[in-house]
């Protein structure tokens, strides 16, 4: 086999930033070289800085590695980032000029006109806006690729077949979001036992602007974003692992229920054309139960890359109904990113071979 894409993390002590950890040990193409985190945690082992809190035990190949500040140089091709979004966006701008590519996480540049917002299965012809920052000339030919929001990725996912076969017409979605969401600690376990919190910072704003990029279509090497419009309300509630969003949608062209499900049920595209490590074979798992899809039954579903929806029906005010749930950390998260990495290794759209030792 050839050799592995040296990996670095940005946050990588974090909720986000242990999931790289995890996803990546054993991956194929990518071998994680260097981790970044706070000044907390610089100059520590990752095992002395980093207080694990995924079920599987911390990889041995990482245990040793120093936690470095996150500035370029780092010892990597290409980096993760899991910044909170406030530093993210200095942070990231200064490796991508560096000559690294950035895959991130967090919400700094999503909207940026020439940043794509990558779910590899609706939009990878949006990575041709790579070649937009590389015009710009501004560094040493990196680049920065996002990935959404995690509720905004199970909701695109849900909505993307529906939109390229009927077209959606317009779109309100109620999500019910896990705590780890927020990161570590996140939420005060006073303020979320029994209860359930109508309010996360910006999220309405990012699910409702997001889709309609991750879903609008490049027309003259410009993007331009889909046109209907989404309402989303954001709560937080008392789950650990995996967002659930209770979703309304008209439809451009008349649809039965039967075309509708038989639509998300056959969804498939590139990722799984390509066999790309992290693609799960079905990108919607459709159940038919009365009473799922649930956070603790159904987020692990496809190794947690995989969304499911339940609860399909025809809907008096809209046209249709249903309620579609992923892994937050893993689908909505590091196992985005990664996939989105695997894709761009996998395409003639960028290279992270300027980089590569
Ligand atoms: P988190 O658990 O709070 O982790 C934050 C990470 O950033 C830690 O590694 C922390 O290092 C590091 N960090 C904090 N301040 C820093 C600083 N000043 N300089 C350098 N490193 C710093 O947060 P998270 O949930 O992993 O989220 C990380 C990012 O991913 C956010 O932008 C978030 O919006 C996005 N995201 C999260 C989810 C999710 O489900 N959690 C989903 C999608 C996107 P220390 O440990 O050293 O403090």
């Amino acid at each position: 086999m050839s050799r592995k894409y040296r990996v670095g993390i940005l946050g990588a002590t974090g909720m986000v930033g242990q999931r790289f950890v995890q996803l990546l040990e054993n991956h194929p193409q990518f071998e994680v070289t260097a981790l970044a985190a706070s000044d907390r945690s610089q100059g520590k082992s990752y095992a002395e800085a980093c207080a694990w809190r995924l079920p599987s035990e911390m990889p041995s190949s990482v245990r040793a590695l120093r936690v470095e500040a996150p500035r370029p140089p780092l010892e990597c091709d290409l980096v993760f980032s899991s910044l909170p979004g406030g530093m993210a966006h200095e942070v990231e701008g200064e490796f991508a000029r560096a000559g690294y590519a950035v895959i991130s996480n967090s919400s700094a540049y999503r909207m940026d006109e020439d940043v794509p917002l990558l779910i590899p299965e609706i939009n990878h012809e949006h990575l041709r806006l790579i070649e937009r920052q590389r015009d710009r000339k501004e560094g040493r030919g990196g680049f920065i690729v996002t990935n959404p929001n995690c509720s905004t990725i199970m909701l695109a996912l849900a909505l993307a077949p529906l939109h390229i076969r009927f077209g959606v017409e317009s779109v309100v979605a109620t999500t019910m979001q896990a705590l780890s969401g927020a990161g570590y600690p996140g939420v005060a376990s006073l303020d979320v036992s029994d209860n359930v919190l109508p309010f996360i910072e910006n999220e309405e704003e990012k699910v409702e602007t997001e889709t309609q990029k991750i879903l609008g279509r490049i027309q003259d090497g410009k993007l331009v974003h889909a046109p209907f419009n989404v309402s989303a309300q954001c709560n937080r509630v008392n789950v650990s692992d995996g967002h659930m969003a209770a979703v309304r949608v008209k439809l451009t062209e008349t649809a039965t229920l039967e075309e509708v499900r038989d639509c998300l049920i056959n969804f498939s595209s590139l990722p799984q054309e390509l066999r790309l490590h992290s693609a799960p074979a079905r990108p919607l798992i459709v159940r038919d139960e009365p009473d799922r899809p649930q956070p603790r039954l159904d987020r692990d579903a496809g190794k947690g890359m995989s969304v499911t929806i339940g609860r399909l029906a025809r809907d008096r005010v809209m046209d249709y109904r249903f309620v579609t749930l992923s892994h937050n950390t893993i689908r909505g998260a590091a196992g985005a990113a990664i996939l989105n990495a695997e894709l761009l290794l996998a395409t003639d759209y960028a290279s992270f071979g300027s980089r590569r030792a």
